[in-house]
């Protein structure tokens, strides 16, 4: 029954009784009982008015006053009311708190800044980075650069500025502000040290690529233009038509080499693993650089290490190649160039030797960046485009190898390709040998099947060509 009925149920026995009262006894009994009744009720609801306004003024955890009679639902409503309000207010606490903990873990410094740039609030990163204890501080007490200053004054949504903060030597960060609302602030700091170096490596690059291509556009155009003007005898226009064509060999080169390192830095191509034979490999290397020597160095060729490797061969064919061309540009005449492959400190080692300029140490660090050149005039007039140890050294960590090298200036280099042994597929034994096992792993097995077979008679591994 509602709460109306019950209360009108109420009234009307009172007044029931009040009448049966003035019918049976006297009129003077009836006006007593509903006094009484009056007062008792007026008792009644001071009492839990004073009771709900005491318990009002307490801690929401405390209990309600039982009721009864028409308080007891509206006690047992309001009792329910307070219920969903602590489960309420405790889910939204324990969810703060987990977003807290979250933010807490983030790599990157927020901070809440109110309308006068003062902190109101920061995660543990931004704590670290800028140093910040407690609130109500201006942020400019904690990030002093003056370049952060200025940005805080322009006070752009969204804007950012990179920073390099006192207690992170080295590492470059980004601050950037965002509005948010009631003219609050988010201050998000991130560590974009890889990004500022990949910017700039990338604006070396285009600068580095423009320049290698503005050279032989400039002679290309020159000659171009004194064969339109000039009128030339037939000797003169074929040194400038070779010019021409040696230029556009240049570009061409150039062309070939960023394309090639650019598909082997995406990595969007899978090593193309199979069993090369590096024996033949290196022999028709070096009749390759044999006819690019032209017969100005003395060439040779030591084959000590197994015949077979798991690598990707046009990758390989490509790094051998670079080696030897490099070692012939670097070469004066009558200089030495070998190549040797034999397997060392579980390493399988393609070493290309050759007794050139060298290289000065200031320069050892640095030969494998792109572009970077000992000699920049004599590399570009031997052809060179400054990509080929990149190259290289890409191609070796693709094979999960590396390259290493040597040099004293004026005495000669040594390049060599390391490749891990796991890449190295052992000879299989000789007959006189058939009951050893077939296929040894490791280093060691290799350099026992090739000595095996030089004891055995079998031709030797080991072969110098010139
Ligand atoms: P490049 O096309 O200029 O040869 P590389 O990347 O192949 O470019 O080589 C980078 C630089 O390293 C060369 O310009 C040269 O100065 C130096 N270099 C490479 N190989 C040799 C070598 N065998 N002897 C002397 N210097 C070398």
């Amino acid at each position: 029954m509602s709460l109306l009925f019950r209360s009108l149920a109420a009234i009307a026995i009172i007044v029931a009784a009040a009448a049966a009262l003035a019918l049976y006894v006297s009129a003077a009994a009836a006006v007593w009982w509903l006094g009484i009744v009056f007062v008792a009720y007026a008792v009644v609801q001071t009492l839990y008015m004073v009771r709900l306004h005491h318990w009002s003024s307490l801690p929401r955890n405390r209990p309600l006053p039982a009721g009864i009679g028409p308080w007891r639902p509206i006690i047992s409503r309001l009792a329910r009311f307070v219920r969903q309000e602590t489960d309420t207010r405790n889910e939204l606490g324990s969810e703060l708190e987990r977003i807290h903990a979250a933010v807490d873990r983030l790599p990157d410094g927020l901070v809440v800044l109110d309308r006068y740039d003062h902190v109101l609030w920061a995660n543990d990163a931004a704590e670290d980075l800028h140093g910040i204890f407690g609130t109500r501080r201006p942020i400019h007490h904690f990030v002093r650069q003056p370049e952060f200053a200025r940005f805080l004054q322009a006070n752009e949504s969204g804007s950012t500025v990179r920073v390099q903060l006192p207690n992170q030597p080295g590492r470059t960060h980004e601050l950037r502000l965002h509005r948010t609302q009631g003219d609050q602030k988010l201050l998000i700091t991130r560590d974009v040290t890889n990004q500022a170096k990949l910017d700039a490596m990338r604006s070396d690059f285009v600068a580095n690529v423009s320049h290698e291509i503005r050279t032989p556009i400039t002679v290309i155009a020159g000659f171009a233009e004194t064969l339109l003007t000039l009128d030339l005898d037939d000797a003169a226009r074929r040194e400038y038509l070779g010019s021409i064509l040696k230029q556009s060999q240049t570009m061409q080169r150039l062309v070939d080499d960023l394309l090639m390192l650019s598909s082997l830095e995406s990595g969007a191509d899978e090593l193309q693993e199979e069993q090369v034979d590096l024996h033949r490999l290196l022999e028709s290397l070096l009749d390759e650089a044999r006819a690019l020597s032209h017969g100005r160095h003395e060439l040779s060729l030591e084959l000590d290490g197994p015949r077979r490797l798991l690598a990707a061969p046009g990758e390989i064919e490509s790094a051998v190649r670079n080696l030897l061309t490099n070692a012939i540009r670097y070469t004066p005449d009558g200089g030495k160039i070998s190549i040797r492959w034999r397997v060392q400190d579980s390493d399988g080692r393609i070493a290309v030797r050759d007794t050139g300029i060298g290289i000065p140490a200031e320069h050892i660090p640095r030969i494998t960046e792109r572009f970077y050149r000992v000699d920049r005039g004599r590399s570009r007039a031997s052809g060179g485009t400054g990509l080929g140890l990149a190259i290289v050294k890409r191609i070796m960590h693709r094979h999960q190898g590396r390259l290493e090298f040597e040099s004293v200036p004026s005495r000669g280099s040594t390049f060599t390709l390391c490749l891990p042994v796991s890449r190295l597929v052992p000879d299989p034994a000789p007959a006189v040998q058939a009951n050893l096992p077939a296929r040894a792993g490791g280093a060691e097995a290799s350099q026992a099947a090739g000595s095996g077979a030089q004891d055995s008679g079998a031709p030797p591994l080991s072969a110098g060509l010139t």
